[in-house]
């Protein structure tokens, strides 16, 4: 009562008016579709029934998961941001998170391998004519094939600037040489996305120096190495890939000569939301391993969870999964309505989904104790397979650099 005295009277008037009234909250929902609903069920059911059970194994063996490709190709979860003038289902960015999310719960090794066919693709959606659409997106609808982007090198990953890969025109093909490194799905593509210096001039800006082809796996020249072997997400091909004099005809340049280094950046923009939507579902998995086995595991005469050192960590486990779910929501929703800040948010996201993922999992071993240590329980995995969120498609500090280079932008133009 004494408190409710000392607040300003007008303040009390506002809080009590009731918000559905004001038409910008009438706008925010965040309740699902049904068809969203119906997708995120299907995506759930596959995990739950085809991934969780062969997970560990997958990640023992590092055997290339394409039972589960083809499996998941049947049902739809593969190829969903394909258009529909080729006969995909043309997911925008926000749906195909939803399906993702649910899919990394179950193992992210596996969801990279199925998320990479993805990242290859975005570019030939985003800057590909018709025919390139047909030829190589309609030729992911008709069999259960992945694709690959491929623009690391061994000496240029951060510094995209630096890719050492060149092409040369020759008649109307493309003569290409170069190694990329660290590539998903190297060797299990059928095709790749390939960025590759074409302007010889070595002081020519990034937007005019380099073009972007799709390159096939069965083209002469084009070597993949061995499968390296990683620290975490082990089910997923990552490897070297030689391109040894390869003839790429002109037909298969993306959107134009000098056009390529916007064209492999822009992919980001509509990749991102789904690397953070993955992060998450690992980070949701290690609140429900660790909350689990809290209520199980009993130590000092009680279970764990009635130590409030314990719970607080399950606690704050909840708030950064949460919280990251709304920045890969917030990021879809702003690219998919093609809001100016959507790829800032979608750096946002995708850095702070990362963080708490690997967070997350720590604490989850933490909460297992020595259990946690140990293979035969499901939480080490999560802590190897997190750490990749803060390396790969842009490190922790190039997303850094992304966002504040973006508010320094804003400030200067005197926005937010
Ligand atoms: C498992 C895996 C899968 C991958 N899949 C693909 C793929 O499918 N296709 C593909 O093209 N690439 C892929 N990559 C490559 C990945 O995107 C790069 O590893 C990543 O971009 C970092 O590049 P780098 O390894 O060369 O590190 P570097 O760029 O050498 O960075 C080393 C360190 O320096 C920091 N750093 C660099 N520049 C700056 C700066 N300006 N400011 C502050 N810090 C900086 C980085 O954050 C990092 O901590 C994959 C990598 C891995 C490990």
């Amino acid at each position: 009562m004494m408190l409710r005295k000392a607040i300003n009277p007008a303040f009390l008037k506002n809080v009590a008016k009731p918000f559905s009234t004001t038409s910008s909250v009438k706008n925010v929902s965040f309740e699902l579709t049904d068809t969203q609903r119906e997708m995120q069920e299907t995506a759930r059911k596959f995990t739950r029934d085809e991934i969780i059970p062969v997970a560990a194994e997958y990640d023992r063996t590092g055997n290339y998961p394409w039972d589960i490709v083809k499996k998941a190709w049947n049902l739809g979860l593969l190829n969903h941001h394909i258009p529909a003038s080729v006969g995909g289902l043309e997911f925008n960015i926000f749906d195909g998170c939803i399906v993702s999310e649910e899919i990394a719960y179950g193992c992210t090794g596996i969801k990279t391998a199925l998320e990479a066919s993805g990242l290859g693709q975005t570019p030939v959606i985003m800057a590909g004519n018709h025919e390139q659409h047909k030829k190589y997106l309609g030729r992911l609808l008709e069999e259960p094939l992945v694709a690959a982007y491929c623009v690391t090198e061994p000496g240029a990953g951060s510094d995209v600037n630096g890719v050492k890969t060149k092409a040369v025109k020759k008649g109307k093909e493309w003569i290409l040489n170069g190694t990329k490194m660290w590539i998903t799905n190297g060797g299990v593509a059928n095709w790749y996305f390939v960025l590759a210096r074409t302007n010889p001039d070595p002081k020519a800006p990034a937007g005019k120096a380099f073009t972007a082809f799709i390159v096939e796996r069965e083209w002469e020249g084009v070597h993949p190495g061995r499968k390296e072997i990683n620290m975490g997400q082990r089910a997923s091909d990552t490897r070297m890939v030689t391109f040894e004099d390869v003839r790429v005809p002109e037909e298969n340049v993306l959107l134009g000569e000098g056009a390529g280094f916007k064209v492999a950046m822009g992919t980001f923009d509509k990749t991102r939301p789904a690397v953070a939507c993955g992060a998450v579902g690992l980070a949701q998995r290690a609140l429900d391993e660790a909350t689990k086995y809290s209520l199980e595991r009993k130590a000092f005469n009680k279970p764990i969870a009635e130590h409030q050192a314990v719970a607080f960590m399950l606690a704050d486990m909840a708030i950064s999964v949460e919280t990251a779910r709304l920045a890969w929501m917030k990021s879809a929703w702003a690219l998919d309505n093609k809001k100016p800040n959507g790829s800032m948010l979608a750096s946002v996201a995708k850095c702070y989904a990362a963080d708490i993922a690997n967070k997350c999992a720590t604490d989850a071993v933490q909460i297992f104790g020595g259990a946690g240590f140990n293979t035969d329980y499901p939480v080490e995995k999560l802590m190897r397979d997190a750490k990749i969120y803060q390396i790969y498609e842009g490190t922790a500090q190039i997303q850094r650099l992304i966002i504040s280079r973006q508010l320094f932008a804003n400030a200067l133009k005197g926005g937010n």
